[in-house]
């Protein structure tokens, strides 16, 4: 067994303690990365606080991981030790069917491992990336480019997939008009990547405190979304939208500032159903759709597109005894815009 430093959350809801925990010995085809810098993702709260159902704990959360290659198992063949790597938020599916075979392991038939807060196909409780160190499947660690700093470059292991992934499904580029609600972790990405693609962006966020950083992230509007008439004059405006809060919005307001035929894509996961009269979606054509994190050949290539554009996080940097603190900062909307934890501060 290889034993690490990590931050545990030892029952839902309860603060974090640093303690020792294990890892499996090395399989043949398994890594173990040495972990610089772990993102903070609003999903490790709703699992550390039990939002989305019963958890397992104790609990060592962390789906945006980024560190050096410490060592390999015998049978592996793309990693070598040394080698800059990310981890996202899957550690482990079958390989084999359809979705597999096409890159889209999130969509496993047999069901993909989640990072942490899941199981192994042998059983073994998962553990993420708040920790020194990790042992994953190599297919599963995709390759940082140099040109990227492991801090800025953890939050694209979620932040950065999640958002990429619909941008790219739905064609966003050069006279895209692209709208992103909510301005956190995956919002800010989403601004990001959809500029660098070459759309127009406007963000949709409650006040207007952030207008001029959504304007630095790369946005040429912005409406703040807390006077619902800031919202009238961009009806039927945007090809895209990509809704990121996970809160409950009147979703049918939103829609109605698609184009025809445009779709409202939701990466945030809100509590209640969505109301939405059918003649909305019917009368220009428009769509809801959702979209879940993204497969392993996506996300590498969003890691090169991103090197290539110079983009990265924009993040705050924490130590291992200011998690419990950030988390609350996290849900109060006050971080600008993702939290990574530097995990050579875990005594
Ligand atoms: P975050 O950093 O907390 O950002 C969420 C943003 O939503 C906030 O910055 C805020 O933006 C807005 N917001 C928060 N509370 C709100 C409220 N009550 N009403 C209206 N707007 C509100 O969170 P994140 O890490 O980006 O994650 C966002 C959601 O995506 C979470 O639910 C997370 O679990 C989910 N997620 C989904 C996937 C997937 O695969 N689909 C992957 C990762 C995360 P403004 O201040 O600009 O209004
Ligand atoms: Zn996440």
């Amino acid at each position: 067994m290889t034993t690490t430093r990590a931050l545990v959350a030892p029952s839902a809801g309860a603060p974090f303690e640093q303690r020792t925990i294990e890892h499996r010995e090395l399989r043949d085809d398994d890594i173990l990365i040495d972990i610089a810098y772990a993102g903070i993702c609003h999903s490790d709260i709703h699992q550390v606080r039990e939002e989305w159902g019963k958890a397992i704990f104790p609990m060592v959360p962390g789906h945006e991981i980024a560190g050096t290659v410490a060592a390999v198992g015998p049978g592996v063949t793309s990693h070598q030790v040394g080698d800059r790597v990310g981890v996202g938020c899957m550690v482990d599916s079958c390989g084999e069917c359809e979705y597999c075979k096409d890159g889209q392991e999130q969509y496993c038939e047999k069901g993909a491992v989640m990072t942490y807060n899941g199981r192994g196909y042998d059983g073994e409780e998962t553990k993420g990336g708040y920790a020194q160190q990790v042992v994953v499947s190599e297919r599963f660690a995709v390759n940082i480019p140099d040109g990227i700093g492991l801090d800025e470059a953890a939050p694209l292991l979620c932040a950065g997939i999640t958002t990429w992934s619909p941008l790219r499904r739905y064609g966003v580029g050069p006279g895209s008009k692209v709208a992103v609600i909510g301005l956190g972790g995956l919002g800010h990405m989403a601004v990001k990547l959809a500029a660098a693609l070459g759309a127009e962006v406007t963000v949709l966020s409650r006040s207007e405190a952030k207008r001029k950083d959504a304007e630095e992230l790369g946005a040429t509007s912005y409406a703040a979304t807390e006077d619902a008439e800031n919202l009238k004059p961009l009806r039927s405006s945007f090809d895209v939208i990509i809704n990121t809060v996970s809160a409950d919005l009147p979703i049918a307001s939103y829609l109605r500032l698609l184009k025809p035929l445009g779709t409202l894509v939701n990466v945030g996961l809100p509590p209640s159903a969505f109301e939405v009269p059918p003649g909305m979606l019917i009368g220009g054509s428009r769509s809801i759709a959702g979209s879940n994190i993204g497969g392993i050949p996506a996300t590498q290539e969003m890691l090169d597109f991103c090197a290539e554009h110079g983009i990265g996080a924009t993040i705050e940097t924490i130590s291992a005894d200011q998690v419990d603190e950030a988390y609350d900062r996290v849900v109060d909307g006050d971080v600008r815009y993702r939290v990574v934890i530097d995990t050579s501060t875990l005594g």
